[in-house]
């Protein structure tokens, strides 16, 4: 904890409403470290924005401490923070060139002409955007001018940068090119970023780990391979990436084994340790269902103890990307799995799934 680069220790805050208080952010605990591009995710109105500044600075917590580079800046106004902040809005100034409002952190700063000169051109030239130098943000398209409230982010060469949906105002195209240019940027400056976005596909495409907000609370932070993987609680699961849930009672606990309905499914679970005769519920991914001809497979071998299995028929499709989504009606229900292709609408197969990615979802951690 003291040597991470960030660290939020129990941090709360309340927002007077005219309905009453509301508490935005409750006791949350976060630990960045330096390097890292850090994602907090969650859907509008989970406390993203206000946690982004409290870091910032621009609020000050009613409870908690905030520390950063081992220091405890919770009453420190932003510029007192080495940190800097890009708003969704770029918030440029308008009366300035390109090249003004990108130098004016240093111009600010009162570092010498000779000193910002090839800086600025550093800038200008990281974000390709050298030739827009003399014009005016009035003057640029929507990617242009993030382009520009990111170089001039990054022209003071803040030990943190945060970022509030930075991208969420652009085209998809603009947005997807920019998002793997921010992520080259940051491996190759090596700089710390906080990243807020309530896109899932972006969080889990951008960062190194991920903390996954709800109601003001983070619910589980890890790898984006450890969220979806090992999703800590059902809303985790939920809300990121598609999935199977079916509901059962445990009724062997070594190696763990659920009776759903008349079937005898074998499962992991990660996050705790179920009890024998507790009602659990288990989370499939789509990809990991593999469909069977129904005819006899020498190369599968069914008789593996930990390979679940049940039959179904192909009732419906739809293509998502480059791969197929299926509904298979099973005696357990529909269950949707993604295949490359091959399926046959109206076909029985036979769906295996391993245990190890069949996966007891403990009960939401803020429920
Ligand atoms: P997010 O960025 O995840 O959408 P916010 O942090 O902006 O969430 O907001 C969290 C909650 O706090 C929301 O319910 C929002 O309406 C409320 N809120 C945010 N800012 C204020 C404010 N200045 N005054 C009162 N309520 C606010
Ligand atoms: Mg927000």
């Amino acid at each position: 904890m003291k040597d991470s680069l960030l660290y939020l220790d129990q941090v709360s805050k309340l927002y007077a409403t005219p309905q009453g208080w509301l508490q935005a952010v409750r006791e949350v605990t976060l630990e960045v470290q330096a390097g890292e591009f850090y994602s907090l995710l969650g859907s509008s109105g989970s406390g993203k924005t206000t946690t982004l500044r409290l870091i910032g600075g621009f609020e000050i917590p009613d409870a908690g401490r905030v520390m950063l580079g081992g220091e405890d800046v919770t009453q420190l106004p932003p510029h007192r923070r080495d940190l800097h902040t890009v708003f969704q809005n770029y918030a440029l100034f308008p009366h300035l060139s390109v090249a003004q409002n990108i130098a004016y952190p240093l111009k600010i700063a009162r570092l010498p002409d000779s000193e910002i000169k090839p800086r600025l051109a550093d800038a200008l030239e990281m974000f390709r955007i050298s030739e827009l130098a003399e014009r005016r943000p009035t003057q640029l398209s929507g990617g242009q001018q993030q382009r520009v409230a990111l170089a001039r982010a990054l022209i003071s060469r803040p030990k943190v940068l945060l970022l509030d949906e930075p991208l969420s105002a652009l085209d998809a195209q603009i947005r997807e090119d920019l998002r793997q240019e921010l992520r080259q940027l940051q491996r190759q400056t090596n700089l710390t970023f906080i990243y807020v976005t309530h896109d899932q596909e972006e969080a889990l495409g951008l960062s190194d780990r991920i903390a996954v907000m709800q109601q003001g609370q983070v619910e589980q932070v890890g790898s984006p391979r450890e969220i979806y993987d090992r999703p800590a609680s059902l809303f985790v699961a939920r809300f990121i990436g598609k999935a199977n849930f079916l509901t059962g009672r445990v009724i062997q606990t070594e190696p763990l084994t659920v009776a759903v309905q008349e079937l005898t499914i074998r499962a992991t679970a990660p996050s705790h340790q179920p009890l024998l005769g507790e009602t659990v519920t288990l989370m499939i991914r789509p990809e990991q269902l593999r469909l069977n001809s129904l005819q006899p497979d020498p190369l599968l071998d069914l008789e593996q103890p930990n390979l679940n299995q049940i039959r179904g028929k192909i009732t419906g499709e739809t293509y998502v990307g480059q791969l197929l989504q299926l509904q298979i009606d099973t005696a357990l229900g529909p269950l949707i799995a993604t295949v490359l292709g091959g399926a046959v609408l109206g076909g029985e197969v036979n769906l295996t799934w391993p245990a190890f990615a069949c996966i007891v979802i403990s009960p939401s951690a803020s429920a």
